[in-house]
């Protein structure tokens, strides 16, 4: 990828309506990968493997990969905390397994029954696993920036679990922060001092918009060097187990704002808004994204037709 690429990763089919309280239809999932696929869009975060009784929004995750169309050119994420969940991931046609470690033992307890430390041996081994398939695995590390039960998380124990975890082989590691507390002078830090430790190790960013810092942090990873961002359409989202949280930066203001800036994603913003209105449709009721009602800039012309 030259410099100025960045890839977006599309989570909104699982980070995006693991909270929502109704059920949403496979089908419904499946159509919502589909037109982010359409946009151009080639990673996307499709389904979680956890236990349906933590997460039960996610139990069909079988059948929504199952409805997926198969394409060589896009990459879909089963996310996965356990063994057992990779084990049943790679059951499937599942191209990337994706594992989180949380930067706290509070957190990471009440998110996956996991402390630090075994956060890193349980995502390690998963990645191995992983390889051994021939699929590929991937890393984020959630509350990089703070946790909701603990409070600030200091930048080393996040560069610690990253250098730890890379041994594993993953394809990224991502920062996550998970509550929306960041700003972007601790994001061009913490992705500075990553770069430093892990020069060759691709970064992701994963941002939440609880306190309207998410898509200026996004701009400032972009700007700091990492080669992918996370967001979900429409800006929906939230964790079951983090209090108040909120939805993930939108897929479509962070697409207007890297093109206008001169970033290349290879994403149709067009195409964006109008799976979001669909979105807006699906779920009965606005969604946060901005760009999805005032449009690109200058708006076009000959789309009306
Ligand atoms: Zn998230």
């Amino acid at each position: 990828m030259t410099p100025n690429t960045i890839e977006i990763l599309e989570v909104g089919a699982r980070d995006g309506l693991q909270n929502e309280p109704e059920q949403i239809a496979t089908e419904d999932k499946v159509a919502l990968i589909n037109r982010a696929i359409e946009a151009g869009i080639r990673r996307l975060e499709v389904a979680s493997f956890v236990h349906p009784k933590r997460v039960p929004q996610m139990a069909d995750a079988e059948a929504v990969l199952e409805a997926l169309p198969d394409r060589d050119d896009v990459s879909y994420i089963g996310l996965v905390l356990n063994k057992k969940g990779a084990l049943r991931a790679l059951e499937t046609k599942v191209d990337e397994l994706g594992t989180v470690i949380v930067a706290s033992d509070t957190f990471g307890q009440k998110n996956q029954g996991q402390t630090v430390e075994e956060g890193i041996a349980v995502a390690s081994e998963i990645i191995r696993l992983a390889r051994d398939a021939g699929r590929k695995g991937q890393v984020t590390i959630s509350a990089a920036f703070g946790c909701p039960f603990e409070g600030e998380v200091p930048p080393a124990r996040v560069i610690d679990i990253a250098r730890r975890v890379a041994e594993a082989g993953p394809v990224d590691i991502a920062i996550a922060d998970t509550i929306g507390v960041g700003v972007p002078s601790q994001v061009e830090e913490l992705v500075g001092r990553l770069r430093e430790e892990l020069p060759a190790m691709p970064l992701r960013a994963h941002f939440h918009n609880t306190r309207n810092t998410g898509i200026a942090n996004a701009y400032a990873a972009a700007r700091s060097g990492v080669t992918t961002l996370d967001a979900s359409l429409g800006g929906i989202g939230g964790c079951p187990f983090a209090p108040k949280a909120t939805g993930n930066i939108a897929t479509e203001d962070l697409v207007y704002l890297l093109q206008q800036s001169g970033y290349e994603t290879g994403v149709d913003l067009q195409a964006l808004i109008r799976a979001s209105e669909w979105l807006e449709g699906l779920l009965n009721r606005p969604v946060p994204s901005l760009v999805s009602k005032a449009g690109g800039f200058p708006s076009p012309k000959s789309d009306a037709a």
